[in-house]
Order: structure tokens, then C-alpha cells, then sequence
């Protein structure tokens, strides 16, 4: 059988310490924070939000990430999915505006036989170049990866700033206003 290429099998692993390591789930967790930028969230929606990865396949590896606690992609609601797929949109205009990659892949791992880590539904969007090669295995360096992520968040932030639809954080408009709500 052929291997499927699929970067996006790399998933988020949570830092340590964390300030919401305390949580069930962690994507829930992210969704109640409010410490944006250390807990590396881009951009939110009404229903959802966008994160950089830690263990990024690619610079600017980000997933998109629906509020509601839910591993089905069929259990979202319209209003849900509509949010989620404009989000998806407007990421995936932050990526190529901030980055200008050859190409983008972006998928899911639905349920534990497809490699799903997390019951939190989440979709990865992996900016990719010809001829690229795993940026984690490439770099090696922690210090050098961080670094890199702390570039990645400012290019994405001020992409996502730039588009109408989405919020973002560190005193841009609608981050003081920003309610928790939880999707059921
Ligand atoms: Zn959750």
C-alpha cells in the first residue's frame, strides 16, 4: 500500500508548564483563555479559533479549531460549520499573504484509526514549499524553533488583522469585548 502523505499527522502536543494544564481538553481549555499570544491563538470567530502549532510541520503550520467540544465533524451545527469553514477561508488568505507558499494542505484526522489525537475537532493548515522537508526534524534547535514560532504569530497576526471576520488579540478592536461562549 502507499504511504498518504499527510503532514498534518503531526500533531499539537501541549507545552509544559502550561497555564491550562488543568483542563480536560485542551482545545477547550485554549478556547476559555484569554492569554492569547502565550498560548499562541492568531485569530478568533464566533465559533471558533485559530492556533499555531507548536511542533509545526512547516512555519506557519496553524489549525483552525471549531469552540464546541466535539470529535465528529458531522455533529456541527450550520451556524458552526459555515463559521468554520469561512475561518478556514480567511486562514488560509493570513497564510498565503504572510507566507506566499507554493501550495497549502489542509485536513483533518477524524477518529483514532486516522491518526486523531484529540477528541476536538480540528483542521491543520500546513503551508507548503516545492522541495520542503519536515521544519522540526530540519531545525532541530528548540531555541531556533520558538523563535520562529514567535515570527510565524507576528506574520499571521497582522495577515488576520488586515481581513475583515476575525478577531485578534493584543489591543486590536474586539478582543476587550470578546465573551466566552460555549457551543453545544
Ligand atoms: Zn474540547
Amino acid at each position: 500500500m502507499d504511504q498518504v502523505f499527510a503532514p498534518w499527522r503531526i500533531e499539537w502536543v501541549e507545552r509544559s508548564p502550561s497555564p491550562v494544564e488543568r483542563e480536560e481538553c485542551i482545545f477547550c481549555a485554549l478556547a476559555a483563555s484569554e492569554a492569547e499570544r502565550e498560548n499562541r491563538v492568531v485569530a478568533r470567530s464566533e465559533h471558533g479559533f485559530v492556533l499555531l502549532n507548536d511542533y509545526p510541520y512547516n512555519p506557519g503550520h496553524a489549525m483552525v479549531i471549531p469552540r464546541r467540544h466535539t470529535g465528529e465533524y458531522t455533529a456541527l451545527s450550520e451556524a458552526q460549520l459555515l463559521d468554520h469553514a469561512l475561518l478556514k477561508q480567511r486562514t488560509l488568505r493570513a497564510i498565503d499573504a504572510a507566507f506566499d507558499p507554493d501550495g497549502v494542505n489542509l485536513g483533518y484526522n477524524l477518529g483514532p484509526g486516522a491518526g486523531g489525537s484529540i477528541e476536538h475537532l480540528h483542521a491543520h493548515a500546513v503551508p507548503r514549499w516545492e522541495g520542503d522537508t519536515n521544519f522540526m526534524a530540519v531545525i532541530g534547535d528548540t531555541q531556533v524553533i520558538v523563535e520562529a514560532l514567535e515570527d510565524s504569530y507576528d506574520r499571521l497576526h497582522e495577515t488576520f488583522a488586515a481581513q475583515e471576520g476575525t478577531r485578534v488579540p493584543e489591543g486590536d478592536s474586539g478582543d476587550a469585548e470578546r465573551a466566552v461562549v460555549v457551543d453545544r
